[in-house]
């Protein structure tokens, strides 16, 4: 049984100030402020910028919310200036790291390759990788949508061995920020053709235990049907991460 994953990507948004008033909503409202919270239902996670990982790590060690980055580089060390690594987030108390995201890929040109030497180094420090996959507006309506999907997945992602096993999030970057997305059975076409895509290569048991995140435009109002869709496994969320009451919302969804 899968559990889901409820993930928030603050991207290049907050401040000191701002994240600590964040992390404290998102704590008092999983700590009993609201009784009937179903906190078990789902897994909840963070992934603030870089700079913000020591203080919001300082506010949730010891807590259910976990610690992520949105990227890292794939070597350990060295003369990169302005990178960070994944040993470096293993280090600032992260279990996870998102990479490969349409951001990524659009504005810093990072290739499948990248992503996959990305997340080799990110299994290697000890860190589970999101790897971020999903179409364009024009590939899905050129009908290429699984095509896409199935050929980034093949470059991205790392040799799969023994261990927590890499996280995949569906995003279609179109959905992404737009406040629109794709429907129920769309979703479901595209995450079973993943389930099936994993089950050819690593057999049904290890496929299985890979979890599929759907990401682009989830909020309060969508959450619960784009989370009950089969093969499904938990959101990666943008914009509505950055509220407590719709990151707590969309959590909620998940029971
Ligand atoms: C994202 O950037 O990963 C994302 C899903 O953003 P949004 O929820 O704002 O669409």
């Amino acid at each position: 049984m899968r559990r889901k994953l409820i993930a928030g990507n603050w991207k290049m948004n907050g401040l000191r100030a701002s994240a600590a008033s964040l992390i404290q909503e998102l704590l008092d409202g999983i700590s009993g402020a609201e009784p009937s919270f179903e906190l078990l239902a789902c897994e909840l996670l963070v992934c603030p910028p870089a700079c913000l990982l020591e203080t919001v790590g300082g506010l949730t060690a010891g807590t259910p919310v976990e610690l992520g980055g949105q990227d890292c580089h794939c070597a350990e060390a060295g003369a990169h200036t302005g990178d960070i690594s994944a040993v470096m987030l293993k280090d600032a108390g992260c279990a996870y790291v998102i990479l490969g995201h349409s951001e990524r890929r659009s504005d810093h040109g990072e290739s499948d390759a990248l992503v996959r030497a990305k997340a080799g180094a990110a299994l290697a420090a000890g860190l589970t990788p999101i790897v971020c996959v999903g179409e364009t507006a024009a590939e899905r309506d050129d009908g290429r949508t699984l095509a896409v999907v199935e050929t980034q997945l093949a470059g991205s992602l790392p040799e799969l061995g023994p261990g927590r096993p890499p996280i995949i999030a569906y995003e279609p970057v179109w959905a992404i920020g737009s406040g629109r997305t794709p429907s129920t059975s769309e979703v479901g076409e595209v995450h079973g053709g993943v389930r099936r895509w994993l089950e050819a290569r690593l057999g049904a048991e290890a496929a299985a235990a890979v979890r599929i995140l759907y990401g682009g435009s989830m909020k309060p109002g969508n959450a619960a049907e784009l989370l009950a869709v089969p093969d499904v496994d938990g959101g990666l969320i943008g914009g509505a991460s950055l509220k407590a009451e719709d990151f707590l919302a969309i959590a909620r969804a998940c029971g």
